[in-house]
């Protein structure tokens, strides 16, 4: 038996096959195109998971959904989501309703520590945190082998933490958010005031056939030893390392997985990072946890589908 994830997230959105062991079959990926509405969407999710029909027919089982927002799992809602404009849109409800396969829904982040607890930690009990750091910054906890959604299934909403007082702002209409210093947007948008030409070091650092001015071009300058690349990554480090020492203090994880593109990043922020969590004053928990960057680039969409598979199968 198989199951269909999907990662929805503020750029691209995936799509995968997985089996119950979280091996991958098949894959599909498209951009998320927000601004032409929820319902365009749905219809264009629903055409995805008519392709994996005919290829895999009645082996697929079910549906899970990672997005990028607010989400209330109960009723399948994403009631507020910064990064793709979008409040109260109905996904679950209408693609199960045009695929007859269950569907299951939550924060992108919560699927991503999903993968995390199934496919990085082996199911392995214990309480782990999960960091997406894309174009957002999302967290999801799994503690003891269960999913912690919180009152109101918002739990893990740490790129909205405020690490720094009337701060720069974020998309989410707040200022001093973890996401608006973190996050790739505000990565970039730091980039920019630091890097003057932008187009020569596109072309100096951006990778052949990718000319964009992103997280892995300024990474491949900072490699390159880019005075002000490596600068963009210390600071992101150094907030990062604000935002992960005020979580570990609330909630002592044995493990905190990194995940997300700008995880890939991780020689060049994890030193300021590291040394915020060393500056701590209490000493243990940070002493304890074990901080890893996920070897698993899609912890999002293969944790949505083992998710959806574990729900359908009980
Ligand atoms: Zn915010």
């Amino acid at each position: 038996m198989f199951g269909i994830g999907i990662d929805i997230g503020g750029t691209n959105t995936k799509l995968v096959v997985v089996n119950r062991a979280g091996k991958l079959l098949a894959q599909e990926r498209f951009r998320t195109e927000a601004s032409k509405g929820p319902q365009a969407f749905v219809k264009r999710l629903a055409a995805a998971v008519e392709g994996f029909r005919r290829d895999y027919g009645r082996q697929l089982v079910s549906i899970g959904i990672g997005a990028a927002g607010d989400v209330d799992p109960e009723r399948g809602i994403l009631r507020f989501s910064p990064n793709l404009g979008w409040r109260s849109v109905k996904i679950a409800g209408p693609l199960e309703r045009s695929t007859g396969l269950p569907c299951s829904m939550e924060n992108d982040a919560n699927m991503a520590a999903w993968g995390a607890y199934e496919i990085e930690m082996e199911r392995k009990k214990g309480n782990i945190l999960a960091l997406t750091l894309g174009t957002g910054i999302g967290s999801g906890l799994v503690l003891d082998g269960k999913l912690y959604h919180g009152g109101t299934g918002s739990a893990g909403e740490a790129g909205h933490v405020k690490i720094e007082p009337d701060g720069r702002p974020c998309h989410c209409g707040g200022r001093g958010c973890l996401e608006a210093y973190c996050g790739s947007y505000a990565i970039m948008a730091r980039a920019r005031e630091l890097i003057k030409n932008e187009t020569a070091f596109i072309k100096k650092f951006a990778a052949p056939g990718h000319e964009k001015f992103n997280t892995i071009c300024l990474t491949n300058a900072a490699a390159a030893g880019h005075a002000g690349a490596r600068r963009v990554w210390a600071e992101t480090g150094h907030y990062l390392g604000r935002g992960l020492a005020a979580l570990i203090l609330v909630l002592n994880p044995d493990c905190v997985v990194l995940t997300g593109g700008v995880s890939r990043a991780r020689k060049w922020f994890m030193p300021a990072m590291n040394k915020v969590l060393g500056a701590q004053q209490i000493k243990t928990p940070f002493a304890r946890v074990k901080i890893r960057v996920a070897d698993n680039a899609d912890l999002g969409s293969h944790g949505a589908a083992l998710f959806g598979l574990d729900k359908a199968l009980k």
